[in-house]
C-alpha cells in the first residue's frame, strides 16, 4: 500500500472560506491542497449575482466570481483537488485525511465544508426532488417558464430567490409559517411591490402532492387550522441551512445548534485544526465574511506551523 500524501496545510472545500485560506496560504508558500468535496465553489457556484462583494459595483455572477477566487488561488500555487473526505481523525498527529480516492496526512487543516439548505421533511418531499421540489433557483428557475410556483421561506434567501425566480415563473407564492416575515427591509419592500409575488401568510406546507411530477401542495392555515389544497408547477425551499460536520463529530466541539465551535482566531478544540465559512458561522452567511474567515484561518495556520517548527 502506497503511503499517504503529506501536505503542510489540507483545506476541506472550495467555497469562498476554502479558496480565500488556499489563496493566503499558497502566498505563504504552503503549497496548500484543498478538497473540493462534491460541490466545487460551495453555495455561491449556484447564486445567480452576488451585489454585496466589494469592487463589483454591477454585481458579480456567482459562478464567475468563484473562478476568479479559484484562479487566484491556483495562480500562486494552490492544489485543488477534486474529491471528497470521507473520514478524519485528528487524534494524532500529523492528522490523518482519507477520501474517496486516496490518503494524507497534514501538519494543519482548515475545515471550510460550508452548509447545506435544510428539508422541510415531510410527505411527497423526497420522492418529487428534481421533479418540481428544488433547493436551487438558478438551477431550476428556468424548468418553470411561464408557470405557477412557490417559495418556502420568510428569510433573506426566500425573499432573494424568489425575486430572481420572477425572470421565469407567471407566478411566485411566497409561503411563510407567521404573520411577520424575517428578512430584511430592502428584500421585503422589493418582494412586495413585484407584480408577479404574492404572500400566503401564517401558513405551512404539509404535503407535496403529485405522481412523477409535483402537481400541488396540501397547506394549513396556522391559527385556525383549515387545511385545502393548493394547485402548484414547482415548490422551492428556502428555510435556512445546516452545517455541514458529520465527518467531525466526536472530534471538533460544535455549539448548540451543530456548527463548528471557533474562537475569534479561527481555531477550534484542537490546536492545527481551524474552521472557516459557513460550516462555522450560522449568522452572517456572506461571501465576503466567509472569505475574511478563510484568509483569517490561513494566517492562523502560518503562526501554528512557525510556532510548532515545521516552518522555518
Ligand atoms: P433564515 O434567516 O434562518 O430564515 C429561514 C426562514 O425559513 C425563516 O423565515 C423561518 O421562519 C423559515 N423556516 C425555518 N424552518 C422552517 C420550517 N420547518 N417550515 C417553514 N418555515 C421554516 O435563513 P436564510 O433566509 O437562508 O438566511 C440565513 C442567513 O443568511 C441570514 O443571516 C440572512 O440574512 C443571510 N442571507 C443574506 C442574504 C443577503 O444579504 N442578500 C441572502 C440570503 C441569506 P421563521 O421566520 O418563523 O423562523
Amino acid at each position: 500500500m502506497t503511503s499517504p500524501e503529506h501536505t503542510q496545510l489540507l483545506i476541506l472545500g472550495a467555497g469562498p472560506a476554502g479558496l480565500a485560506a488556499g489563496l493566503y496560504a499558497a502566498r505563504a508558500d504552503l503549497a496548500p491542497i484543498i478538497l473540493t468535496g462534491p460541490e466545487l465553489g460551495g453555495q455561491v457556484a449556484i447564486t445567480y449575482i452576488v451585489e454585496n462583494y466589494p469592487g463589483f459595483p454591477e454585481g458579480v455572477e456567482g459562478p464567475n466570481l468563484v473562478n476568479r477566487f479559484k484562479e487566484q488561488a491556483e495562480k500562486f500555487g494552490a492544489r485543488l483537488v477534486l474529491d471528497t473526505a470521507t473520514a478524519v481523525d485528528f487524534s494524532q498527529r500529523p492528522f490523518r485525511i482519507r477520501t474517496t480516492k486516496t490518503e494524507y496526512t497534514a501538519d494543519t487543516v482548515i475545515v471550510a465544508t460550508g452548509a447545506t439548505a435544510k428539508q422541510l421533511e415531510i410527505p411527497g418531499e423526497d420522492e418529487l426532488i428534481g421533479m418540481g421540489v428544488s433547493y436551487c433557483a438558478t438551477c431550476d428557475g428556468h424548468f418553470f417558464k411561464g408557470m405557477d410556483i412557490m417559495v418556502v421561506g420568510g428569510g433573506d434567501s426566500a425573499l432573494e430567490e424568489a425575486l430572481f425566480l420572477t425572470r421565469y415563473a407567471n407566478s411566485v407564492t411566497i409561503v411563510h409559517r407567521r404573520n411577520r416575515l424575517r428578512a430584511g427591509p430592502l428584500l421585503q419592500k422589493r418582494a412586495r411591490e413585484h407584480p408577479k409575488i404574492r404572500f400566503l401568510m401564517d401558513t405551512v406546507v404539509t404535503e407535496i402532492l403529485g405522481e412523477d411530477m409535483v402537481e400541488g401542495v396540501r397547506l394549513r392555515h396556522v391559527p385556525t387550522g383549515e387545511e385545502r389544497e393548493h394547485p402548484i408547477a414547482g415548490v422551492f425551499i428556502f428555510i435556512g441551512y445546516h452545517p455541514n460536520t458529520d465527518l467531525f463529530e466526536g472530534q471538533l466541539t460544535l455549539d448548540e445548534r451543530g456548527y463548528i465551535a471557533v474562537d475569534k482566531h479561527m481555531h477550534t478544540n484542537i490546536p492545527g485544526v481551524f474552521a472557516a465559512g459557513e460550516v462555522a458561522d450560522s449568522r452572517y452567511r456572506q461571501v465576503i465574511t466567509s472569505a475574511g474567515m478563510g484568509a483569517a484561518a490561513a494566517m492562523e495556520a502560518i503562526h501554528f506551523l512557525e510556532d510548532t517548527e515545521k516552518l522555518p
